[in-house]
């Protein structure tokens, strides 16, 4: 999970180290000190001698502290931030983001006395608290969900990014935590997606509302709603057709299932793997169906990183939960925690 953005972090800081000793090594031999020539009377008491070596330690002092200390000036600070700005670009981090991190850290290190040796550990402790505020609050799904009766959820998303599996893997965590749930097979777009999800119900043991291939999506909700009031059943998990967020008719009958289900929770899926285009189409959805949360699938095989630390600063929404592998139990509760720590900050 997420070692390329590690190890170009690693590189990065192992770069502003070297440039920040360097620059240490051109300021000491600027200038020349002479060491103060001592003139020792002959005649001298043993109280004066004291004096004299404490005056010449303060010298010292002053000289260590010169070398060990250093001022980062705001062209050398570009400079050294290129090597960070280089290998967030690399991992797909928004722009937007990296100039928060750049600016946040600015402040903390342009002009200001610093520790050498403390460089890289102000810079690593700045790029962990700036990552970690970039994450809207996340809400409590299972409180909620447990808030009302029966509790209706739409997944959107575009095809391939996981939605069917991350269905399944909902409604498994849902069993888990004692809820009862059924399902709505509300893409009737592609007959291939009805019998996905039919597959993940019998495998889960739990009812699944579909009509024929081509009817009315909007109508399907209706019914698992009704449904679920009928029998008791605490939620109700609606998959929509998923396909590309651009295309007008697709997101008008968005817009009716939404209508007609009047959800308590619209959770888009995306795949972590993808970037910049996720994020992108996570903006989309939020502006035609207006998404409370994300779940970003695929992580366990996203090297870089860069949709996860975007996404919900860009969106303002929280990402609830993780998808890290294929099976049902592969659903995990987000926290920037998970991310700080696979990056080793
Ligand atoms: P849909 O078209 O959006 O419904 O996508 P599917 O649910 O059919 O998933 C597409 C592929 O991605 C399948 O092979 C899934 O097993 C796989 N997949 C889904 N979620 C994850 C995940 O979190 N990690 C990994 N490694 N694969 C996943």
């Amino acid at each position: 999970m997420f070692n390329f953005l590690k190890e170009k972090l690693k590189g990065a800081f192992e770069k502003i180290t070297k440039k920040v000793e360097a620059s240490a090594e051109e300021k000491k031999e600027e200038p020349k000190i002479e060491k103060p020539v001592e003139e020792k009377p002959k005649e001298e008491k043993e109280e004066e001698k004291i004096e004299i070596r404490e005056e010449k330690k303060g010298v010292f002092a002053k000289l260590k502290e010169k070398i060990t200390t250093t001022k980062i000036s705001e062209e050398k600070f570009n400079e050294l931030f290129w090597d960070l700005e280089l290998a967030m670009l690399e991992n797909n981090v928004a722009v937007e983001i990296i100039e928060k991190i750049k600016a946040d850290l600015k402040d903390k290190l342009v002009d200001k006395p610093l520790k050498r040796g403390e460089v890289v550990k102000i810079v690593k402790e700045s790029l962990k608290e700036t990552l970690d505020g970039l994450f809207v609050e996340k809400i409590d799904v299972l409180s909620k969900i447990k808030s009302k009766k029966p509790f209706v959820i739409c997944f959107f998303g575009v095809n391939g990014s996981g939605k069917t599996t991350t269905i399944a893997k909902f409604a498994n965590m849902l069993q888990e935590n004692g809820l009862k749930c059924v399902l709505a097979a509300a893409d009737t777009f592609r007959a291939a997606a009805i019998d996905q999800l039919e597959e993940h119900a019998n495998k889960l043991k739990v009812k699944l509302i579909k009509h024929d291939y081509g009817s009315d999506p909007a109508a399907i909700c209706f019914d698992a709603v009704k449904h679920a009031e009928a029998k008791g059943l605490d939620v109700v998990l609606i998959d929509t057709a998923g396909r590309m967020h651009s295309n007008k008719n697709l997101l008008d009958e968005m817009k009716k299932i939404i209508k007609v289900a009047k959800p308590d929770l619209k959770i888009f899926v995306g795949e972590s793997i993808t970037g910049n285009d996720v994020v992108t189409q996570s903006a989309s959805f939020n502006e035609t169906v207006g998404i409370d949360g994300i779940i970003l699938t695929k992580s366990d095989i996203d090297e870089k990183g860069g949709a996860i630390i975007s996404i919900s600063y860009t969106t303002g929404k929280p990402i609830l939960y993780l998808g890290v592998g294929q099976e049902y139990k592969d659903l995990k509760e987000f926290s920037p925690e998970i991310l700080l720590k696979a990056i080793g900050l």
